[in-house]
């Protein structure tokens, strides 16, 4: 089941999209815990798509792909490089990425993200899958030059509009064997699978759990494969994530 936000006549709601069909069908309720699907409908085409949860905190994950660290001739690391994206930086499916004048390279990174259902401290692995809502795409853009000369990637990856999520969270979904793909300008950029990840889904939910509480619609970034690059000005970035969709954004430097 494909769920997610949406905005028509100046309303936000919650609701299932049908791709097939063409239309989201509101839904009556919470998508963290029970509801129902309304009787109406509207075309996708129709309605505006907004991030399809509002995180309290994007964490993400460094290096955790086999084929970028060996791309990048960095050692695989023993345990996940954690880093944050705030939550001011979220934007949605067809939204603009918006790079101040006094960036200088700002790159893509397409990334599986996991989106969190419950409550989450203190898991294991074992009992990970039970506080994840499902699967959606996000877009890790760093600012590059900024995260080599600060040593740190609070200012690199921070900047608002800078971690795309969405079109919607994909709830049935096996993560092992995924392609994931960039196009940029409509060029594949990124092409690799979620089978060269370093860490798994559910070793990352616990590794995380275990430092900090996560809340209903967090958000957890896997870490991107190789073939990361420049956007630049009026680019068409495009995350496709194999049974999630397509996250489509354009890159604007002021
Ligand atoms: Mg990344």
């Amino acid at each position: 089941m494909k769920i997610g936000r949406f905005e028509v006549g100046g309303k936000s709601r919650w609701g299932v999209f049908d791709v097939d069909d063409g239309i989201v069908i509101p839904v009556k309720g919470s998508i963290f815990g029970d509801f129902e699907l309304e009787d109406s409908s509207f075309k996708i085409e129709d309605v505006s798509i907004l991030t399809p949860v509002v995180p309290s905190k994007v964490v993400c994950v460094g290096l955790n792909y086999r084929d970028h660290a060996e791309e990048l001739k960095m050692p695989i690391p023993d345990e996940p490089i954690l880093f944050l994206k705030p939550s001011t930086s979220v934007i949605g499916h067809n939204s603009a990425i918006i790079a101040p004048s006094f960036c200088n390279r700002v790159d893509y990174e397409a990334e599986l993200a996991i989106v969190i259902s419950k409550v989450c401290k203190n898991v294991s692995p074992s009992e990970a899958e039970d506080y994840i809502l499902g699967y959606t795409c996000l877009n890790d853009v760093t600012e590059r030059n900024f995260q080599k000369k600060d040593g740190q990637w609070t200012r690199a990856k921070s900047f608002d509009t800078f971690c795309p999520i969405g079109p919607w969270i994909e709830t049935e979904l096996d993560w092992r064997n995924l392609k994931v793909r960039a196009y940029l300008n409509g060029e594949l950029k990124q092409n690799s699978n979620t089978n060269n990840m370093i860490f798994g889904v559910y070793d990352i939910v616990s590794f995380v759990s275990k430092i900090m509480t996560l809340l209903p619609g967090d958000v957890i970034a896997t870490g991107t494969p190789p073939g990361i690059g420049e956007m630049k000005n009026g680019d068409e970035v495009v995350i496709d994530i194999e049974g999630i969709g397509v996250l489509r954004n354009y890159f604007i430097k002021e």
